[in-house]
């Protein structure tokens, strides 16, 4: 296993990083990502046993309903590098079980990736979303074949792929690229039906990344949501990259093609939306705990504002325990959540976010987007009248008030709280293949039963024929 230092030392790999038109040579030198690294390096230290053959245990499969709702819970307490990496190897056994007929040797490559990957304690992020260019074509009838990443070119031992992979997440410092289809391919799209693990510092693999906005020598005390949390995202150009047999796990099987994605967006909404379950509740406090400084809490538009966000929080809570509560397990023993629930937590989480922020926002009041920084706070000049000023009712001082709105402002406002707006919209595809994938699982016939039910039992067939219901409406 790594450790903190061993992991520090692996980023200086030879892979190709470009930061605002520089090549950065080393990330864990990169100043702005330093307290995120710091963060993931004490993870890998908490994690970290010598024994030969040792793996992190938070990297298993839950098998149980509560073991599931524990493990989320100890990895969002945890940095996202892990996380991801949790999501990516659960969607690749939950799709390894899925292409099993199809493809069973890519089936037992990807097991045997999973276990390699765990035996060298690496961290994995997700390369599904592709420039896709024309949005209205598929990918065989893009006029540049490459806005979707395929296959160049077949050798015996492997294959070239070209291509780009957008808005993938701390790529810049992982080690591995989980690589799949975005979407179903078509019949004459076998090119495109490729799914593999490429590392990062492969020779044609140039990760141009971009960080949220937040200064390298940013004071923890205004960003304290993000300040070691900001992870950098990617552009991954997939220029003629080689990838041995060992790591292909899907080509050309069509059929399969969405095997990887389904299962990905599974557990990417499962964990982006167990995130923002505990968001929706840390609004409704910081709701609360702003209205009662500002002496607000009981004028009734405020409460019934502070009512919009807890009414928000717990049916996405509901939503949440439901996928958790309803998982089953698939041919492997492994867990897997409910689609209904997740795909419906995703939707409630991503459409409700906005209306949530506008709360929040409207309760604060302006010194979200003003209040002076806990730096300024600490000038003799300027900190009795900032004490002062920034006070609330009697007994609340004005630091205290002053960095409940820098979390506001940095949960909605800033450059991260920019970055959670699109985010929670974004990833795991939009909100439209949230939705569908609903749509698919929710029983409508069942549904369709309930209602004629209230016909009494009618045929429906008949009824139409005749022009009204047969058995007449049950009153
Ligand atoms: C901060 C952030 C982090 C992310 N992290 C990752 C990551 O780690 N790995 C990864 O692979 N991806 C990641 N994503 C990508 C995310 O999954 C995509 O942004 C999302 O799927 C939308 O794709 P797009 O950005 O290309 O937008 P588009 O596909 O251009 O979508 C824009 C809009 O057009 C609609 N649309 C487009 N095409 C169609 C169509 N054919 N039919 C119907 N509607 C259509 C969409 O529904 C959406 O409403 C991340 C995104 C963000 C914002």
């Amino acid at each position: 296993m790594l450790n903190g230092e061993g992991y520090r030392a692996s980023l200086d790999d030879g892979r190709s990083v470009y930061i605002r038109g520089e090549r950065i040579e080393n990330m864990a030198r990169y100043a702005p990502v330093a307290a995120t690294i710091d963060r993931i390096a004490r993870t890998y230290d908490r994690g970290y046993d010598p024994a030969p053959g040792a793996t992190n245990p938070l990297l298993a499969a839950p098998r149980s309903a509560e073991e599931f709702r524990e493990r989320l819970a100890q990895l969002h307490g945890e940095d996202l590098m892990l996380h991801v990496t949790y999501q990516s190897l659960m969607a690749l056994l939950t799709a390894a079980g899925r292409i099993e007929q199809d493809f069973p040797e890519g089936a037992a490559r990807v097991r045997a990736y999973v276990e390699d990957c765990r035996r060298r304690d690496v961290r994995m992020v997700q390369c599904i979303t592709d420039s896709k260019g024309d949005r209205s074509r598929s990918a065989g009838a893009q006029t540049d074949p490459d806005q979707y990443l395929h296959v160049v070119e077949r050798r015996d031992d492997g294959v070239v792929i070209r291509g780009a992979k957008l808005h993938i997440s701390g790529a810049a410092i992982a080690h591995e690229l989980m690589v799949m289809p975005t979407k179903r391919m078509k019949p004459g799209e076998e090119e495109y039906a490729v799914a593999c693990g490429v590392a990062v510092n492969t020779p044609g693999v140039k990760i141009v990344s971009t960080m949220p906005d937040q200064p390298g020598d940013a004071d923890p005390r205004e960003f304290p949501l993000s300040w070691d949390r900001v992870l950098p995202e990617a552009l991954i150009v997939f220029d003629d990259v080689f990838v041995p047999n060992e790591r292909i796990f899907l080509d050309g099987h069509v059929a399969s093609s969405a095997a990887f994605a389904h299962s990905l967006g599974l557990w990417e909404r499962l964990s982006a939306t167990g995130g923002q379950v505990r968001r929706a509740e840390q609004a409704v406090g910081l709701a609360q705990l702003i209205a009662e400084a500002n002496g607000t809490e009981r004028i009734p538009h405020i409460r019934d504002k502070v009512n919009d966000l807890v009414l928000h929080a717990t049916l996405l809570r509901a939503t949440f325990d439901a996928a958790l509560v309803k998982s089953r397990e698939d041919s492997d023993g492994i867990l897997i959540p409910d689609e209904l629930n997740t795909n419906a937590a995703k939707v409630l989480a991503g459409e409700g976010w906005a209306a949530v922020v506008a709360r929040l926002v409207d309760i604060a009041g302006g010194s979200t987007m003003t209040a002076p920084s806990p730096l300024d706070f600490d000038h003799p000049d300027v900190a009795e009248h900032l004490d002062k000023y920034m006070s609330g009712v009697d007994g609340i001082s004005g630091i205290y008030r002053a960095r409940l709105f820098h979390l506001i402002k940095n949960m909605t406002a800033d450059g991260f709280g920019g970055w959670l707006n699109v985010t929670t919209i974004h990833a795991g595809g939009g909100l439209y293949a949230q939705r569908l994938v609903m749509r698919k699982h929710f029983d409508m016939d069942s549904a369709k039963a309930t209602a004629l039910a209230l016909l009494g039992g009618v045929n429906p067939v008949q009824a139409e024929r005749a022009g009204a219901p047969a058995g007449g409406i049950a009153r």
